[in-house]
């Protein structure tokens, strides 16, 4: 009598289902609700995070190599919005996926929902979780709203009401006036750079989104462990962009514990072993052909400032500045610093340690009266104060500037480098109806060093 013993067997087997359906959902009882982390503080509509993210998706897409395969672009996106469906923000926004043609393990993510994953990242992934949870961890920056929240951030630091009001009205060209404030979103941005509160945020909420899709909510910390070990030379970028919290296993598993008991998960599929397979199979990707960003965290402070000086042409003025100095941002909004001299600050924030920015402020008229120079300089101050809580002026003082009324504010401040204070003066004069700010830095013990090269640039300026 064989029948009635199959039919135990199966209904001990429905009984197990059945036991792991209700493990399951207990695991999965997680909610939205539960979880700390909330998109911040923005300025921008999530509309306008599409549209940023849109115009910068077709530059990026000009100068990064992609992989077109459409197998591997089909995978890539039903995985990915499969992911950003559990998204517990913003899950309505146009993902899409690319994958970029470098044997660098990295991904990185536009606001709205445009993400890149490298070759390289998926080629070293150990299963689909793994990667499942790299761009699980890219969707919670882009739920979050990380890139626009960090824009709003220094938008309210550097810029009066008056400019970001007439800013963010003008929709049509809001990539450009971004750009134009040093904020661009392109290829090796600085705005792609996270803060290590955000990386914290897109661990946690990425985490929540694999379990919620099912995958072992361990995969992402796991893959970020595997290739800091097994790849250090090719993670280097990975982790400039994904500053390393302290902590981010710790921290990760201490939020898997909130799930209920030890929850699992799918970790492979079938289409991801193809999937690689088929990358692994590949002609190799060009070399890395994307520059370096200029923000570096190295070792000794930066070569000592050339007495040879070589003009910078701005919109509106022009300046010397040393000949083996860089030149970062656009027309009028520039940093002019040796190499080094940008540092990530302790935010995960690249911040100048080292040189002169210079930039144009266009302060409102008050009670339709013109603004003056005494007051537009205080404002501006209170504005640096907001980004930079140690900021206090030492002195200030008026001056002339090739005959025009200028203002000197000397101030010390925390510096970049860390463990040590900054000395830097701030210059503002009036150049048409705007104030053109020039800020000079440098660490303290290095400031007698420097001023003489910050006085020699200050005395070429030109006014148009
Ligand atoms: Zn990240």
């Amino acid at each position: 009598m064989r029948t009635p013993r199959v039919a135990q067997a199966g209904r001990r087997l429905t009984v197990a289902v059945m036991l792991v359906f209700i493990l399951t959902a207990s695991a999965a009882a997680i909610t939205k609700d539960q979880l700390r982390v909330k998109p911040g503080f923005n300025l921008f509509s999530p509309q306008q995070d599409v549209q940023v993210g849109r115009e910068n998706a077709a530059d990026v897409d000009k100068k990064l190599p992609l992989v077109n395969d459409p197998e591997v672009v089909r995978y890539l996106n039903n995985l990915g919005r499969r992911l950003a469906s559990f998204a517990p923000y913003n899950n309505d926004y146009p993902w899409t996926f690319k994958v970029v043609n470098s044997q660098d393990i990295n991904a990185f993510a536009l606001p709205g929902g445009y993400i890149y994953v490298n070759r390289g990242a998926i080629e070293a992934a150990e299963d689909e979780a793994q990667l499942a949870g790299v761009m699980a961890h890219e969707i919670s920056h882009v739920a979050l709203r990380h890139g626009t929240n960090q824009a709003s951030k220094v938008m309210m630091a550097q810029m009066p009401l008056a400019i970001l009001g007439g800013m963010l009205g003008q929709s049509s060209s809001l990539t450009a006036q971004l750009a134009e404030a040093g904020l661009g979103f392109g290829v090796n941005s600085l705005m792609l750079k996270n803060s290590r509160t955000a990386e914290s945020q897109a661990d946690e909420v990425g985490t929540y989104i694999l379990h919620q899709a099912g995958y072992d909510p361990h995969a992402m910390t796991q893959f970020f462990q595997i290739i800091e070990k097994k790849y250090p030379q090719r993670t280097a970028q990975f982790f400039s962009d994904h500053p390393n919290p302290e902590n981010r296993v710790k921290a990760v598993d201490a939020f898997i514990a909130t799930f209920g008991p030890s929850p699992g998960g799918t970790t492979n599929s079938r289409d991801f072993e193809a999937t690689k397979k088929r990358l692994l199979g590949m002609p190799p990707p060009p070399k890395s052909s994307a520059a370096a960003p200029p923000a570096t965290n190295s070792t000794g402070p930066p070569a000592v400032p050339s007495t040879h000086l070589v003009k910078y042409q701005g919109t509106g003025f022009s300046i010397d500045y040393p000949d083996n100095w860089e030149v970062y941002g656009s027309d009028n909004s520039v940093k002019l610093a040796p190499s080094g001299g940008l540092l990530d600050s302790p935010e995960g924030e690249a911040a100048q340690a080292y040189g002169a920015s210079i930039s144009f402020y266009q302060p409102p008229n008050q009670g339709g009266k013109r603004w003056g120079l005494v007051d537009a300089t205080q404002q501006l101050v209170e504005f640096m104060r907001q980004s930079n809580p140690h900021l206090s002026v030492t002195k200030q003082s008026g001056m002339k500037l090739r005959g025009r009324s200028a203002r000197s504010t000397a101030f010390v401040n925390d510096s970049p480098v860390a463990g040590q204070k900054e000395r830097g003066a701030l210059v503002t004069v009036r150049s048409q109806d705007q104030l053109l700010a020039l800020v000079f830095v440098s660490p303290e013990p290095a400031y007698d060093a420097y001023k003489p090269t910050f006085d020699a640039m200050l005395r070429s300026l030109a006014l148009q």
